[in-house]
């Protein structure tokens, strides 16, 4: 929207606040907490499209749908977490709703609240939001001084399903986890899960017991870690009655410490992890299984997330013969299943495409800086979260060999700092440009690949900002060097332009 139609829009209809957070997922609700302990004078809101709280966790309905980080860490760094580390989608929303309700948060977050627009005026230094209300039409108007993106990194109203020859010929069903009909009836079914990731991997066992079988079609292998759905110290903790904040703390800081060690052991000695990963799974399928063909995946460990599987649940599936395991290549879809590269054909009444997501860098969210359409793709990120050229907006984007909410406290730190900073200063205004020093820097990929490189960053990189080759302006994923830059970050060494 041009300047002149927000300045000809009557005052009325526009509300202003100091903060406007998008999205009520875990990073929003989180920084509407960090907001109200750390900016206590800060009015602020938090628009979200959809109908409750909990981003991922109120979006996905797939049976079985849980976490495959423990909470101890997925959870606040605030708030501790009780119950068992992998959580269900309901025990993370009703632990969210906990927060929400004991720091007075629902007064503060709007929903139906789908943000169409946002732009920003130098003149007034302020950002204009349009929202469409999804649950009467209207058209409603904010302003803010700051903008706080807590939008996540995929589109969600629908989920990424790849075109196959022949989809339209099938006479079942075929779904995407992501928008999971509510009443789709499994019972005695066949159903393919197409796809091994996190989602599959908790589908499958999920649904096991109750249909006739349920074939997890996999192009190539994944890796899987499993173990007991407990942490030993935790329980050993509560025995003793402990406080749960110093379990909460303590439990955190044993699991940071024995990820660190196994991330820089996959980095230092792949093979040696690979083995041990691969020794697990052989120890829950026995010696005749083919862990080879569908557990070995060509890539070394972590360059894609490693999920968890609690109890070894998806191994009990495969063990019980309810769940089998095909690596294979799908040639097309036919009226009864899937023909494979192979030669084999796959019969199924239900299709499941667990195939990932849609990259939605920005919340579909239409922006321009004064009057000028945004590029994304054409900053350069400061450390992730805020971008060259963009006045007053950060962006959480999350851990994902750790926990993604690490960092979305971190970011939260940083905001309000930021913030407190400017009002120190005076400034109105914030962006970070390149220094003269860092002009000749070469620009690179958002997320170096050799280090990660899941289907979705990979399919939306080009639209993804670019990273330096110097501190101030990569983006490491690294949660332990983070950790200790983040609250070093100099606010005032040249980095930020405040105006
Ligand atoms: C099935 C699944 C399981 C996962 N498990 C884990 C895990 O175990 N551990 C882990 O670390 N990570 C996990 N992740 C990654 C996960 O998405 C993040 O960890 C985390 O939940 C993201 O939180 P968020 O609040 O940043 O974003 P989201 O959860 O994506 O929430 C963003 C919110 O913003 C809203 N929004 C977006 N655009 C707009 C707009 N234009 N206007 C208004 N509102 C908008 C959305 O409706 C949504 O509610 C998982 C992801 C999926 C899909």
């Amino acid at each position: 929207m041009s300047e002149t139609a927000t300045l000809t829009r009557s005052a009325q209809a526009t509300e202003h606040f100091d903060v406007l957070i998008v999205g009520a997922g875990i990073s929003g609700v989180g920084g509407a907490y960090h907001l109200t302990q750390q900016c206590p004078d800060k009015s602020f809101v938090v628009l979200e499209a959809q109908d409750s709280f909990g981003g991922t966790w109120w979006t996905h309905r797939y049976p079985g749908i849980r976490s495959d980080s423990d909470l101890h860490t997925f959870g606040y760094r605030f708030k501790p977490w009780t119950s068992a580390p992998i959580a269900t989608a309901a025990e993370i929303r009703s632990y969210m709703g906990e927060v929400i309700e004991e720091n007075g948060l629902a007064p503060h977050i709007r929903y139906h609240h789908k943000i169409s627009a946002a732009s920003w005026s130098s003149k007034t230094n302020l950002w204009t939001i349009e929202a469409t209300r999804t649950d009467t039409g209207e058209s409603v108007w904010f302003t803010a001084n700051f903008l706080w993106m807590c939008q996540g990194y995929y589109r969600h109203s629908v989920g990424y399903t790849p075109q196959w020859d022949g989809m339209d010929s099938f006479k079942g069903t075929i779904v995407h986890p992501q928008t999971w009909p509510e009443d789709l009836d499994y019972k005695g079914k066949k159903v393919v899960v197409i796809g091994s990731g996190a989602t599959a991997a908790t589908l499958v066992p999920a649904i096991a017991a109750d249909v006739e079988h349920v074939t997890m079609l996999q192009r190539s292998p994944t890796y899987f870690r499993t173990g007991r759905n407990a942490i030993a110290l935790a329980e050993e903790l509560r025995a003793l009655h402990i406080q749960e904040e110093w379990i909460h703390e303590i439990v955190r800081k044993k699991i940071l410490f024995e990820q660190d060690v196994f991330t820089r052991r996959s980095f230092n000695e792949p093979e040696k992890v690979k083995q041990e990963l691969l020794g697990a799974v052989r120890a829950e399928l026995g010696p005749d299984y083919d862990v080879e063909t569908h557990f070995t995946p060509s890539y070394r460990p972590w360059r894609q997330r490693i999920a968890f599987v609690p109890d070894a649940d998806l191994f009990k599936g495969i063990a019980s013969g309810k769940a089998s395991v095909v690596t294979d290549e799908i040639e097309r879809f036919t009226e009864t299943g899937i023909q494979l590269k192979s030669g084999k054909a796959l019969e199924a009444d239900i299709i499941v495409t667990a195939t990932g997501f849609h990259l939605n860098v920005l919340g579909d969210i239409a922006f321009t800086i004064d009057d000028e359409p945004l590029v994304f793709a054409d900053t350069v990120t400061f450390r992730g979260m805020m971008f060259t050229g963009v006045p007053n907006m950060a962006w959480v984007f999350g851990y994902f060999r750790a926990s993604w909410t690490l960092r979305s406290d971190f970011v939260a730190d940083f905001v309000c700092r930021l913030l407190k900073h400017m009002d120190e200063k005076g400034a109105h205004r914030v962006m970070p440009a390149l220094r003269q020093e860092d002009k000749d820097m070469p620009l690179l990929p958002w997320i170096d690949p050799e280090n990660f490189n899941p289907g979705y960053i990979m399919r939306g990189m080009h639209l993804l900002p670019k990273r330096g080759d110097k501190p101030q302006w990569q983006h490491t994923q690294d949660y332990w060097a983070e950790k200790d830059e983040f609250p070093a970050i100099d606010l005032d060494d040249g980095t930020f332009v405040y105006g």
